[in-house]
Protein backbone atom coordinates (compact mmCIF):
# COMPACT_ATOMS: atom_id res chain seq x y z
CA UNK A 1 0.00 0.00 0.00
CA UNK A 2 1.15 3.40 -0.86
CA UNK A 3 1.48 6.09 2.25
CA UNK A 4 0.74 9.96 0.62
CA UNK A 5 1.87 12.75 1.73
CA UNK A 6 -0.25 16.23 1.10
CA UNK A 7 0.85 18.93 0.15
CA UNK A 8 -0.98 22.41 0.90
CA UNK A 9 -0.15 26.31 -0.19
CA UNK A 10 -2.31 28.59 1.12
CA UNK A 11 -3.66 31.88 -0.48
CA UNK A 12 -5.34 34.62 1.72
CA UNK A 13 -6.89 37.89 0.88
CA UNK A 14 -6.79 40.49 3.95
CA UNK A 15 -8.82 42.97 4.23
CA UNK A 16 -6.90 45.94 5.78
CA UNK A 17 -8.71 48.09 7.94
CA UNK A 18 -8.32 51.53 6.67
CA UNK A 19 -10.85 54.19 6.95
CA UNK A 20 -11.19 54.33 3.23
CA UNK A 21 -10.91 52.80 -0.08
CA UNK A 22 -7.75 51.87 -1.85
CA UNK A 23 -8.14 54.62 -4.55
CA UNK A 24 -10.88 56.86 -3.80
CA UNK A 25 -12.52 57.99 -0.70
CA UNK A 26 -15.53 55.78 -0.30
CA UNK A 27 -15.63 54.12 3.17
CA UNK A 28 -13.61 51.12 2.93
CA UNK A 29 -15.86 49.36 5.98
CA UNK A 30 -19.06 49.97 4.43
CA UNK A 31 -20.00 47.49 1.97
CA UNK A 32 -22.34 45.46 3.95
CA UNK A 33 -24.89 48.64 3.82
CA UNK A 34 -27.44 48.42 1.13
CA UNK A 35 -25.75 47.44 -2.51
CA UNK A 36 -24.47 50.05 -4.32
CA UNK A 37 -24.66 53.19 -2.02
CA UNK A 38 -21.26 52.95 -1.04
CA UNK A 39 -19.40 53.84 -4.69
CA UNK A 40 -17.86 56.08 -6.50
CA UNK A 41 -17.05 57.03 -10.52
CA UNK A 42 -13.51 55.14 -9.79
CA UNK A 43 -14.47 52.46 -7.84
CA UNK A 44 -17.02 51.52 -10.32
CA UNK A 45 -15.12 52.24 -13.16
CA UNK A 46 -16.78 55.09 -14.96
CA UNK A 47 -14.61 56.06 -17.88
CA UNK A 48 -11.96 59.41 -17.65
CA UNK A 49 -11.33 58.42 -13.46
CA UNK A 50 -7.94 58.46 -12.03
CA UNK A 51 -7.37 56.10 -9.32
CA UNK A 52 -5.10 57.74 -6.37
CA UNK A 53 -3.32 55.48 -3.75
CA UNK A 54 -4.34 55.48 -0.37
CA UNK A 55 -0.98 55.45 2.05
CA UNK A 56 -2.97 54.20 5.28
CA UNK A 57 -3.47 50.61 3.23
CA UNK A 58 0.61 50.85 2.10
CA UNK A 59 1.84 51.87 5.52
CA UNK A 60 -0.62 48.88 7.03
CA UNK A 61 0.64 46.60 4.50
CA UNK A 62 3.96 47.69 4.80
CA UNK A 63 3.78 46.59 8.56
CA UNK A 64 2.53 43.18 7.37
CA UNK A 65 5.35 42.71 5.33
CA UNK A 66 7.55 43.78 8.68
CA UNK A 67 5.98 41.54 10.73
CA UNK A 68 6.00 38.49 8.11
CA UNK A 69 9.25 38.74 8.02
CA UNK A 70 9.16 39.93 4.09
CA UNK A 71 11.76 42.79 2.93
CA UNK A 72 9.59 46.17 2.13
CA UNK A 73 10.21 47.29 -1.50
CA UNK A 74 11.64 50.73 -1.81
CA UNK A 75 10.03 50.39 -5.54
CA UNK A 76 7.07 48.35 -6.63
CA UNK A 77 4.52 48.72 -9.14
CA UNK A 78 1.09 48.21 -9.51
CA UNK A 79 -0.46 46.05 -12.45
CA UNK A 80 -3.84 45.31 -14.18
CA UNK A 81 -5.30 41.95 -13.73
CA UNK A 82 -7.78 41.83 -16.61
CA UNK A 83 -10.45 39.17 -16.51
CA UNK A 84 -14.26 39.18 -17.21
CA UNK A 85 -16.61 38.93 -14.46
CA UNK A 86 -19.88 40.87 -13.47
CA UNK A 87 -18.17 42.44 -9.91
CA UNK A 88 -15.53 43.82 -11.88
CA UNK A 89 -16.94 46.99 -13.45
CA UNK A 90 -13.32 47.71 -15.19
CA UNK A 91 -12.61 44.43 -16.14
CA UNK A 92 -9.44 44.51 -14.70
CA UNK A 93 -8.39 44.56 -11.38
CA UNK A 94 -5.58 46.96 -9.77
CA UNK A 95 -3.19 44.53 -8.22
CA UNK A 96 0.78 44.27 -8.32
CA UNK A 97 1.90 41.31 -10.27
CA UNK A 98 6.04 40.75 -10.01
CA UNK A 99 7.51 43.65 -8.14
CA UNK A 100 5.70 43.84 -5.17
CA UNK A 101 5.74 45.83 -2.12
CA UNK A 102 6.53 42.77 -0.11
CA UNK A 103 9.08 40.73 -0.46
CA UNK A 104 9.55 36.84 0.35
CA UNK A 105 8.96 36.35 4.25
CA UNK A 106 7.76 33.61 6.51
CA UNK A 107 5.44 32.85 9.48
CA UNK A 108 6.52 30.45 12.14
CA UNK A 109 4.09 28.07 13.48
CA UNK A 110 4.67 26.38 16.92
CA UNK A 111 3.45 23.04 16.63
CA UNK A 112 1.97 20.51 19.07
CA UNK A 113 4.81 18.58 19.76
CA UNK A 114 7.02 22.19 20.87
CA UNK A 115 8.51 22.11 17.08
CA UNK A 116 8.01 25.46 14.79
CA UNK A 117 6.88 24.72 11.44
CA UNK A 118 8.42 28.03 9.02
CA UNK A 119 5.50 28.49 6.58
CA UNK A 120 7.22 30.63 3.80
CA UNK A 121 5.48 32.93 1.76
CA UNK A 122 5.56 33.51 -1.78
CA UNK A 123 3.94 36.76 -2.63
CA UNK A 124 2.99 39.29 -0.78
CA UNK A 125 0.83 42.31 -2.78
CA UNK A 126 -1.43 44.87 -2.19
CA UNK A 127 -4.88 44.64 -4.35
CA UNK A 128 -7.89 46.41 -4.63
CA UNK A 129 -11.13 43.80 -4.04
CA UNK A 130 -14.00 43.52 -6.43
CA UNK A 131 -17.57 43.71 -5.94
CA UNK A 132 -20.16 40.79 -5.11
CA UNK A 133 -22.79 39.09 -7.11
CA UNK A 134 -25.91 37.35 -5.46
CA UNK A 135 -28.38 35.20 -7.08
CA UNK A 136 -32.74 35.39 -6.46
CA UNK A 137 -35.51 34.40 -7.92
CA UNK A 138 -33.53 33.73 -10.99
CA UNK A 139 -31.81 37.31 -11.53
CA UNK A 140 -28.27 37.73 -10.93
CA UNK A 141 -27.38 41.18 -9.08
CA UNK A 142 -24.53 42.71 -8.52
CA UNK A 143 -23.13 44.80 -5.83
CA UNK A 144 -20.22 47.20 -6.11
CA UNK A 145 -19.82 48.44 -2.26
CA UNK A 146 -16.75 46.22 -2.10
CA UNK A 147 -15.04 47.23 -4.93
CA UNK A 148 -11.93 48.88 -3.78
CA UNK A 149 -11.33 47.71 -0.68
CA UNK A 150 -7.84 47.42 0.00
CA UNK A 151 -6.35 44.04 0.19
CA UNK A 152 -3.14 42.35 0.51
CA UNK A 153 -3.23 39.07 -0.97
CA UNK A 154 -0.69 36.54 0.68
CA UNK A 155 0.48 33.03 -1.11
CA UNK A 156 2.18 30.09 0.97
CA UNK A 157 4.75 28.40 -0.44
CA UNK A 158 3.74 24.42 -0.56
CA UNK A 159 5.05 24.12 2.64
CA UNK A 160 1.75 22.77 4.35
CA UNK A 161 1.76 19.33 4.94
CA UNK A 162 -1.89 18.59 6.49
CA UNK A 163 -5.36 19.92 7.05
CA UNK A 164 -4.77 20.84 10.60
CA UNK A 165 -0.77 22.70 9.68
CA UNK A 166 -3.50 24.44 7.29
CA UNK A 167 -5.75 25.85 10.12
CA UNK A 168 -3.19 26.09 12.78
CA UNK A 169 -1.00 28.78 9.72
CA UNK A 170 -4.45 30.30 9.76
CA UNK A 171 -5.20 30.51 13.13
CA UNK A 172 -1.63 32.11 13.64
CA UNK A 173 -1.98 34.37 10.50
CA UNK A 174 -5.37 35.44 12.39
CA UNK A 175 -3.83 36.31 15.66
CA UNK A 176 -1.03 38.60 13.77
CA UNK A 177 -3.28 40.68 11.97
CA UNK A 178 -5.47 41.47 15.23
CA UNK A 179 -2.33 41.70 17.19
CA UNK A 180 -0.88 44.57 14.47
CA UNK A 181 -4.06 45.90 14.55
CA UNK A 182 -3.93 46.03 10.79
CA UNK A 183 -7.44 44.09 9.66
CA UNK A 184 -10.51 42.70 11.65
CA UNK A 185 -9.56 39.28 10.42
CA UNK A 186 -13.07 37.81 10.86
CA UNK A 187 -13.21 34.67 8.88
CA UNK A 188 -17.32 34.72 8.85
CA UNK A 189 -17.29 38.58 7.49
CA UNK A 190 -14.97 37.97 4.78
CA UNK A 191 -12.15 39.98 6.45
CA UNK A 192 -9.56 37.22 5.90
CA UNK A 193 -10.49 34.70 2.89
CA UNK A 194 -8.59 31.58 2.43
CA UNK A 195 -8.43 29.63 -1.56
CA UNK A 196 -6.39 26.06 -0.59
CA UNK A 197 -4.09 24.84 -3.22
CA UNK A 198 -3.72 20.87 -2.63
CA UNK A 199 -1.91 18.04 -4.06
CA UNK A 200 -0.62 14.72 -3.05
CA UNK A 201 2.19 12.70 -3.49
CA UNK A 202 3.94 9.42 -2.56
CA UNK A 203 5.64 9.34 1.22
CA UNK A 204 9.10 10.21 0.66
CA UNK A 205 8.97 12.13 -2.88
CA UNK A 206 9.81 15.87 -3.64
CA UNK A 207 7.82 16.15 -6.83
CA UNK A 208 5.06 19.01 -6.76
CA UNK A 209 1.98 16.86 -8.35
CA UNK A 210 -1.17 19.01 -10.00
CA UNK A 211 -2.56 20.55 -7.71
CA UNK A 212 -6.43 21.55 -7.17
CA UNK A 213 -7.59 24.79 -5.81
CA UNK A 214 -10.20 25.38 -3.52
CA UNK A 215 -12.24 28.17 -2.99
CA UNK A 216 -14.81 29.74 -0.29
CA UNK A 217 -13.51 28.43 2.59
CA UNK A 218 -14.63 30.75 5.09
CA UNK A 219 -13.77 29.52 8.34
CA UNK A 220 -10.90 27.18 10.37
CA UNK A 221 -13.29 24.75 10.33
CA UNK A 222 -14.25 24.69 6.86
CA UNK A 223 -10.48 24.83 5.79
CA UNK A 224 -9.74 21.76 7.98
CA UNK A 225 -13.00 19.81 6.41
CA UNK A 226 -12.87 20.64 2.90
CA UNK A 227 -8.69 19.77 2.42
CA UNK A 228 -9.51 16.53 4.23
CA UNK A 229 -12.44 15.94 1.87
CA UNK A 230 -10.41 16.70 -1.13
CA UNK A 231 -7.16 14.54 -0.15
CA UNK A 232 -9.55 12.09 -0.01
CA UNK A 233 -10.85 12.85 -3.48
CA UNK A 234 -7.32 13.05 -5.19
CA UNK A 235 -5.91 9.74 -3.14
CA UNK A 236 -9.22 7.65 -4.15
CA UNK A 237 -8.73 8.94 -8.02
CA UNK A 238 -4.84 8.02 -8.09
CA UNK A 239 -5.69 4.76 -6.57
CA UNK A 240 -8.33 3.83 -9.04
CA UNK A 241 -5.85 5.00 -12.31
CA UNK A 242 -7.04 8.53 -12.28
CA UNK A 243 -5.32 11.44 -12.51
CA UNK A 244 -5.96 14.64 -10.98
CA UNK A 245 -6.69 17.32 -13.02
CA UNK A 246 -5.73 20.97 -12.05
CA UNK A 247 -9.60 21.82 -11.14
CA UNK A 248 -11.16 24.72 -9.40
CA UNK A 249 -13.45 23.71 -6.43
CA UNK A 250 -16.02 25.82 -4.84
CA UNK A 251 -16.63 24.21 -0.86
CA UNK A 252 -20.00 24.27 -0.50
CA UNK A 253 -20.42 24.49 3.67
CA UNK A 254 -23.80 24.03 3.77
CA UNK A 255 -23.45 20.27 2.19
CA UNK A 256 -19.62 19.83 3.41
CA UNK A 257 -18.94 18.78 -0.54
CA UNK A 258 -16.66 20.46 -3.58
CA UNK A 259 -18.33 20.91 -6.73
CA UNK A 260 -16.24 21.74 -9.61
CA UNK A 261 -16.21 25.56 -10.88
CA UNK A 262 -13.65 25.90 -13.90
CA UNK A 263 -11.12 24.63 -15.20
CA UNK A 264 -8.29 26.82 -13.76
CA UNK A 265 -6.94 29.89 -15.67
CA UNK A 266 -3.31 30.26 -15.79
CA UNK A 267 -1.12 33.58 -15.16
CA UNK A 268 -0.88 34.12 -19.04
CA UNK A 269 -4.70 34.27 -18.86
CA UNK A 270 -4.59 37.47 -17.05
CA UNK A 271 -2.38 39.31 -19.77
CA UNK A 272 -1.38 41.20 -16.81
CA UNK A 273 0.32 44.85 -17.55
CA UNK A 274 1.83 47.95 -15.85
CA UNK A 275 -1.45 50.11 -14.45
CA UNK A 276 -0.39 53.06 -16.56
CA UNK A 277 -2.65 55.54 -14.05
CA UNK A 278 -0.41 55.10 -11.29
CA UNK A 279 3.14 55.84 -11.01
CA UNK A 280 5.51 53.50 -9.72
CA UNK A 281 4.82 52.93 -5.62
CA UNK A 282 8.24 54.73 -4.31
CA UNK A 283 8.67 54.67 -0.39
CA UNK A 284 11.85 56.60 0.72
CA UNK A 285 14.09 54.84 3.01
CA UNK A 286 12.70 57.23 6.48
CA UNK A 287 9.06 56.03 5.84
CA UNK A 288 10.23 52.76 5.82
CA UNK A 289 12.24 52.42 8.94
CA UNK A 290 9.01 54.54 10.51
CA UNK A 291 7.15 51.67 9.10
CA UNK A 292 9.46 48.97 10.67
CA UNK A 293 10.39 50.91 14.36
CA UNK A 294 6.48 50.36 14.87
CA UNK A 295 6.40 47.30 15.01
CA UNK A 296 5.50 45.53 18.25
CA UNK A 297 6.80 42.41 19.76
CA UNK A 298 5.27 39.69 17.73
CA UNK A 299 3.13 37.32 19.26
CA UNK A 300 5.38 33.88 19.05
CA UNK A 301 8.26 35.92 20.53
CA UNK A 302 6.34 37.19 23.00
CA UNK A 303 4.92 33.84 23.91
CA UNK A 304 9.35 32.57 24.19
CA UNK A 305 9.91 35.26 26.08
CA UNK A 306 6.88 34.62 28.75
CA UNK A 307 8.19 31.06 28.95
CA UNK A 308 11.57 32.12 29.89
CA UNK A 309 10.82 35.54 31.71
CA UNK A 310 8.15 34.05 34.06
CA UNK A 311 8.88 30.34 33.83
CA UNK A 312 5.17 29.83 32.11
CA UNK A 313 4.45 26.49 31.25
CA UNK A 314 3.71 26.37 27.31
CA UNK A 315 0.39 26.46 27.65
CA UNK A 316 -0.03 29.22 29.61
CA UNK A 317 2.12 31.45 27.27
CA UNK A 318 0.18 30.61 24.67
CA UNK A 319 -3.07 31.44 25.81
CA UNK A 320 -1.35 34.49 27.42
CA UNK A 321 -0.15 35.72 23.99
CA UNK A 322 -4.28 34.59 22.46
CA UNK A 323 -4.05 38.54 21.56
CA UNK A 324 -2.22 41.48 22.40
CA UNK A 325 -4.54 43.24 25.26
CA UNK A 326 -4.33 40.16 27.65
CA UNK A 327 -0.70 39.59 26.88
CA UNK A 328 -0.41 43.35 28.27
CA UNK A 329 -3.13 42.73 30.81
CA UNK A 330 -0.81 39.96 32.28
CA UNK A 331 2.46 41.58 32.13
CA UNK A 332 1.13 44.87 33.70
CA UNK A 333 -0.68 42.58 36.94
CA UNK A 334 3.06 40.76 37.47
CA UNK A 335 4.26 44.22 37.86
CA UNK A 336 1.83 45.23 39.91
CA UNK A 337 1.70 41.70 41.84
CA UNK A 338 6.06 41.66 42.55
CA UNK A 339 5.26 37.75 43.44
CA UNK A 340 4.75 34.40 41.37
CA UNK A 341 3.48 35.17 37.97
CA UNK A 342 2.41 31.70 37.93
CA UNK A 343 -0.22 32.71 40.70
CA UNK A 344 -1.11 36.23 38.19
CA UNK A 345 -1.78 33.63 35.31
CA UNK A 346 -3.71 31.34 37.33
CA UNK A 347 -5.64 34.12 37.91
CA UNK A 348 -6.26 35.66 34.41
CA UNK A 349 -6.73 31.98 33.15
CA UNK A 350 -9.81 30.53 35.32
CA UNK A 351 -11.10 34.23 36.25
CA UNK A 352 -10.67 37.11 33.87
CA UNK A 353 -10.53 35.29 30.56
CA UNK A 354 -14.14 33.69 31.78
CA UNK A 355 -15.43 37.47 32.72
CA UNK A 356 -14.04 38.66 29.18
CA UNK A 357 -15.56 35.48 27.31
CA UNK A 358 -18.82 36.28 29.32
CA UNK A 359 -18.97 40.33 28.71
CA UNK A 360 -17.50 39.86 25.05
CA UNK A 361 -14.57 42.34 26.04
CA UNK A 362 -11.08 42.33 24.83
CA UNK A 363 -9.02 42.55 28.02
CA UNK A 364 -8.09 46.51 27.94
CA UNK A 365 -11.45 47.30 28.03
CA UNK A 366 -12.22 45.93 31.41
CA UNK A 367 -12.57 48.32 34.48
CA UNK A 368 -10.66 45.62 36.61
CA UNK A 369 -7.12 47.11 36.09
CA UNK A 370 -3.80 45.04 36.47
CA UNK A 371 -3.44 47.13 39.70
CA UNK A 372 -6.80 45.70 40.88
CA UNK A 373 -6.47 42.30 39.95
CA UNK A 374 -2.85 42.24 41.77
CA UNK A 375 -4.51 43.91 44.76
CA UNK A 376 -7.17 40.61 45.16
CA UNK A 377 -4.43 38.25 44.37
CA UNK A 378 -2.35 39.89 47.38
CA UNK A 379 -5.42 40.04 49.36
CA UNK A 380 -5.95 36.23 49.34
CA UNK A 381 -2.02 35.11 50.03
CA UNK A 382 -2.25 37.57 52.83
CA UNK A 383 -5.64 35.67 54.11
CA UNK A 384 -7.52 38.39 54.29
CA UNK A 385 -10.15 37.13 51.85
CA UNK A 386 -10.49 33.75 51.03
CA UNK A 387 -10.18 32.43 47.54
CA UNK A 388 -13.94 32.39 46.99
CA UNK A 389 -14.45 36.10 48.55
CA UNK A 390 -11.83 37.08 45.83
CA UNK A 391 -13.54 35.98 42.72
CA UNK A 392 -16.65 37.80 44.24
CA UNK A 393 -14.96 41.02 45.01
CA UNK A 394 -13.71 40.79 41.35
CA UNK A 395 -16.80 40.87 39.91
CA UNK A 396 -18.07 43.53 41.93
CA UNK A 397 -15.17 45.64 41.36
CA UNK A 398 -16.01 44.78 37.93
CA UNK A 399 -19.53 45.93 37.94
CA UNK A 400 -18.83 48.80 40.16
CA UNK A 401 -15.55 49.97 39.53
CA UNK A 402 -14.77 50.52 43.32
CA UNK A 403 -11.19 49.00 44.17
CA UNK A 404 -10.83 45.51 45.55
CA UNK A 405 -9.61 46.67 48.73
CA UNK A 406 -12.46 49.17 49.59
CA UNK A 407 -15.46 46.33 48.70
CA UNK A 408 -13.39 43.77 51.26
CA UNK A 409 -13.83 47.53 53.87
CA UNK A 410 -17.56 48.25 52.89
CA UNK A 411 -18.98 45.34 52.56
CA UNK A 412 -16.82 43.70 55.38
CA UNK A 413 -15.44 40.86 53.60
CA UNK A 414 -12.40 39.99 55.71
CA UNK A 415 -12.02 36.88 56.63
CA UNK A 416 -12.95 35.82 59.93
CA UNK A 417 -9.76 33.60 60.77
CA UNK A 418 -10.41 34.37 64.86
CA UNK A 419 -10.64 31.17 66.58
CA UNK A 420 -12.68 32.16 68.93
CA UNK A 421 -15.14 33.42 66.60
CA UNK A 422 -14.93 30.24 64.44
CA UNK A 423 -15.28 28.29 67.30
CA UNK A 424 -18.74 30.26 68.71
CA UNK A 425 -20.14 29.38 65.11
CA UNK A 426 -19.26 25.85 64.48
CA UNK A 427 -20.72 25.64 67.82
CA UNK A 428 -23.72 26.83 67.22
CA UNK A 429 -24.13 24.78 63.83
CA UNK A 430 -23.44 21.63 65.70
CA UNK A 431 -25.94 22.79 68.52
CA UNK A 432 -29.00 23.63 66.07
CA UNK A 433 -28.43 19.98 64.10
CA UNK A 434 -27.97 17.02 66.66
CA UNK A 435 -29.45 14.49 64.22
CA UNK A 436 -27.31 15.45 61.81
CA UNK A 437 -24.53 15.24 64.40
CA UNK A 438 -25.51 11.84 65.46
CA UNK A 439 -25.26 10.81 61.98
CA UNK A 440 -22.00 11.69 61.30
CA UNK A 441 -20.91 10.29 64.41
CA UNK A 442 -22.47 7.17 63.54
CA UNK A 443 -20.25 6.68 60.72
CA UNK A 444 -21.61 9.10 57.87
CA UNK A 445 -18.26 11.36 57.34
CA UNK A 446 -19.92 12.41 54.18
CA UNK A 447 -21.76 14.49 56.32
CA UNK A 448 -18.67 16.57 56.46
CA UNK A 449 -18.94 18.79 53.26
CA UNK A 450 -22.27 19.45 54.45
CA UNK A 451 -21.39 21.11 58.02
CA UNK A 452 -18.54 22.95 55.84
CA UNK A 453 -21.20 24.47 53.78
CA UNK A 454 -23.12 25.25 57.29
CA UNK A 455 -20.48 27.46 58.77
CA UNK A 456 -19.54 29.28 55.23
CA UNK A 457 -23.50 30.03 55.03
CA UNK A 458 -23.09 31.92 58.84
CA UNK A 459 -20.02 33.72 57.86
CA UNK A 460 -21.39 34.76 54.52
CA UNK A 461 -18.77 32.70 52.85
CA UNK A 462 -15.84 34.36 54.84
CA UNK A 463 -14.33 32.02 57.52
CA UNK A 464 -10.91 30.52 56.52
CA UNK A 465 -11.28 27.39 54.84
CA UNK A 466 -8.51 25.75 56.31
CA UNK A 467 -8.93 26.90 59.79
CA UNK A 468 -12.80 25.86 59.61
CA UNK A 469 -11.52 22.42 58.39
CA UNK A 470 -9.64 22.02 61.56
CA UNK A 471 -11.43 23.55 64.09
CA UNK A 472 -14.64 21.29 62.36
CA UNK A 473 -13.14 18.50 62.56
CA UNK A 474 -11.91 18.28 66.42
CA UNK A 475 -15.71 19.51 66.85
CA UNK A 476 -17.32 16.78 65.06
CA UNK A 477 -15.06 14.29 66.89
CA UNK A 478 -16.01 15.99 70.22
CA UNK A 479 -13.02 17.11 70.86
ZN1 LIG B 1 -15.18 54.93 -4.53
MN1 LIG C 1 -5.98 38.36 -5.40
Amino acid sequence: MTTYETVIGLETHIQLNTTTKIFCGCKADSWEQSPNTNICPVCSGLPGVLPVLNEAAVRKGALLAAAMHSEIRLTSYFDRKNYFYPDLPKGYQISQYDISLGGGGFLDLPMPDGSIRRVNIAKLHLEEDAGKTKYENGVRYVDFNRCGVPLVEMVTGPDLRSADEAAQYLIRLRQLLRWLGVSEADMEKGHLRCDANVSIREMGSTVLNTKTEIKNVNSIEAVRTAINTEVERQIALVESGGRVEAWTLDWDDAHKRLNKMRSKETEADYRYFREPDLLPLKLDEAWRDEVLESLPELPLARRTRFMTDYDLPEYDADILTGDRPISEYFEAAVKAYGGDPKAVSNWIMNEILRMLNDLGLMADELTITPEHLAAVIRMVEAGTINNATGKAVLAKAQTSGKSPESIVEEEGLAQVSDDSALQAVIDQVLAAHPDELSSYRGGKEGLFGWFMGQVMRETRGKADPQLTRELLAKALKGE
